[in-house]
């Protein structure tokens, strides 16, 4: 059986919501970041085009399309109206150049040796870079001022939140925001 990206949405938003009070995810802007490029008319040459970067953009649009993470979102954001767990969303910046190690936090985009590679210039810490970029992705929802315990982390509570905690939850990101 072939998976539809709806069905998978819905499967990873009911498996993290049901889990997790606080889900942090990021701000990527995909409308903005796959909105048409417009042509360049070439002032020299009437009637032609300057090289636009359409295609590479056209590339990107396919690539974030083809994660859906829009479609995650809103799948998140329908399943936590259930649970009460808070989805937030934070600014992705540097997230993949930050070392994760609390007693470190270089911002080095040397530090990113591939897509699949982070190792610290400044500590030595290395890891999967996708792991290293959540690792910052949570702590800097953390620092947002919404700490929530993981319903699977055992030393957290499993308490489910009332709606208006939530609430204030997401003015409180608003307002950080
Ligand atoms: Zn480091």
């Amino acid at each position: 059986m072939r998976w539809r990206r709806a069905d998978f949405n819905a499967q990873a938003a009911h498996r993290l919501t049901r889990r997790y009070g606080h889900v942090v995810i990021e701000d990527l802007d995909t409308k903005g970041m796959s909105a048409a490029v417009k042509p360049k008319p070439d002032p020299g040459r009437p009637g032609r085009f300057l090289r636009n970067g359409a295609a590479a953009k056209s590339g990107l649009n396919k690539a974030i399309l083809d994660k859906g993470w829009y479609g995650l979102e809103v799948a998140l954001r329908a399943k936590a109206r259930y649970t009460g767990s808070v989805i937030h969303k934070i600014d992705p910046a540097y997230t993949s150049q930050t070392c994760p190690e609390p007693a470190c936090g270089k911002v080095d985009e040397k530090s990113r040796k591939s897509q699949a590679i982070f190792s610290c210039t400044s500590c030595g810490h290395t890891g999967h870079a996708d792991i290293v970029g959540a690792r910052n992705i949570k702590a800097k929802g953390q620092a947002a001022g919404l700490v929530v315990s993981g319903r699977g982390d055992p030393s957290g509570s499993a308490k489910r939140q009332a709606p208006r905690s939530t609430a204030r939850a997401a003015q409180a990101a608003r307002a950080a925001a």
